[in-house]
């Protein structure tokens, strides 16, 4: 066997060896949210699409009409010939719906974040992020080559130690060995940038953003907020948790995804003209990547559409109720929760190969709640990741609360 070879296959053992390897599986979709898989039909308790709106009728129908009338493909990247009509209604919904000036959109959030953090800051600069951050977070500021710091998980006492250190650091420009100047070709150096999610992916709890807004307003830094898990849902707006706190207007970067709540795929960042127009000349993952597909684009603009109309408010409703009822069923099976402040309620187990047991009796009982293990969550700190979503029905959640207690019995396991 060649050494490559060897190396990928040596890969595989050591992460089968820690219960870490990871398999796709391919789901058939039947229709609310249910699976048809080759061990039968599952339930999933899974998804992001908090509002159903993926297989959305209104949603479908954009995105099929789009692609008859623009391609599959949008053939180039948008600054080259690959910005369509349908590429502009959708910022100027997404703008209007976050009562911004302009909003910009890119193919995944993943490419938002790796494309905007890099635009604003570079070697010479810091980027201070909450320790639970999403991969892409992390990943961006990696790429950006500015000085890296990592604040204890909602804690602003130590972000505002970090950002007191910072003060009196970003006088010299956080040097590195090697590395001078500011963002890009902007050579001052000593911006500092302050990073965290709205709701956490993972964990399903939200950042203190008023007191982070204070801090970075008080420290001179910038703060970019992804609202991945908020957008949407979060308050009366369904604008995300800035809104509802009241903090519209105090966030530099406020960012989201189109792929969870509004059910298509993309992601954006909402502000002045001048920051879009400054976005589109200088994130490499908007000049460099081509456009999303127009059906995608209008997907995303009627699942908005969807979103701040009645149905929306209804559909939050229903998520609403359906989020008591679980949290309700998953207390009785023992699992000590928080109130709930989003649709994600994790169930920590803490062992990964316990995580994967409890998953696998679940799934034997037609559920699908994935185990989310390292490198996803810190190690020993693997978990059942439970989200509801709009469409569940209460016979859905109570079956599944039975299952739950049913699965850890059968495994001999213990709410962690
Ligand atoms: C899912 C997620 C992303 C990535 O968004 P995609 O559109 O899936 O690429 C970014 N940030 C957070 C917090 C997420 O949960």
């Amino acid at each position: 066997m060649s050494d490559f070879e060897t190396f990928v296959n040596q890969g595989l053992v050591r992460l089968e060896e820690a219960h870490l390897r990871r398999r796709l599986r391919t789901f058939q979709p039947l229709p609310g949210p249910r699976f048809d898989t080759p061990e039968g039909v599952v339930v999933q308790l899974s998804s992001n699409d908090y509002l159903g709106l993926a297989r959305h009728p209104r949603v479908c129908a954009a995105a099929a009409e789009a692609a008859a009338t623009w391609g599959a493909g949008a053939g180039a990247a948008r600054l080259v010939c690959g910005t369509s009509p349908v590429h502009e209604a959708l910022e100027q919904a997404l703008a209007r719906f976050k009562q911004a000036e302009r909003a910009l959109t890119f193919s995944s959030g993943y490419a938002t974040a790796l494309g905007v953090i890099p635009a604003v800051v570079g070697p010479g600069d810091c980027v201070v992020l909450d320790r639970l951050s999403h991969a892409c977070l992390v990943d961006a500021a990696r790429l950006s080559g500015a000085r890296l710091r990592v604040f204890r998980h909602n804690d602003p006492e130590d972000l505002d130690r970090i950002l007191r250190w910072a003060e009196g650091e970003r006088a010299r420009g956080f040097r590195k060995a090697g590395t001078f100047g500011g963002a890009a070709d902007q050579t001052a150096g000593g911006r500092v940038l302050v990073v965290t999610e709205s709701v956490f992916s993972m964990d399903g709890d939200r950042a203190p953003l008023r007191e982070i807004v204070e801090l970075k307003d008080r420290h001179g830094a910038w703060l970019m907020v992804d609202e991945a898990h908020a957008t949407g849902m979060a308050g009366a707006g369904r604008r995300g948790v800035i809104e509802e706190l009241g903090l519209e207007g105090r966030v530099e970067l406020p960012m989201g995804t189109l792929g969870k709540a509004l059910g298509a795929a993309g992601g954006f960042v909402t502000g002045s003209a001048a920051l879009v127009d400054f976005l589109l000349n200088r994130a490499r993952t908007f000049v460099f990547s081509t456009a999303p597909p127009a059906a995608m684009a209008a997907a995303a603009a009627a699942a908005v559409g969807v979103v701040e109309g009645d149905e929306g408010v209804e559909r939050v409703a229903r998520l609403k109720a359906n989020l008591a009822v679980l949290h309700r069923g998953l207390t009785e099976a023992g699992w000590a929760l928080p109130a709930p402040v989003s649709p994600i309620l994790p169930l920590a187990v803490g062992d990964e190969n316990a995580a994967v047991r409890l998953a696998a009796a679940l799934n034997d009982e037609g559920f699908l709640v994935p185990a989310i293990r390292y490198p996803t969550v810190p190690r020993g700190r693997a978990r059942l990741r439970v989200t509801v979503s709009a469409i569940h029905s209460t016979d859905d959640l109570v079956a599944f609360q039975a299952a739950l207690k049913k699965a850890l019995f059968q495994t001999g396991l213990r709410p962690a």
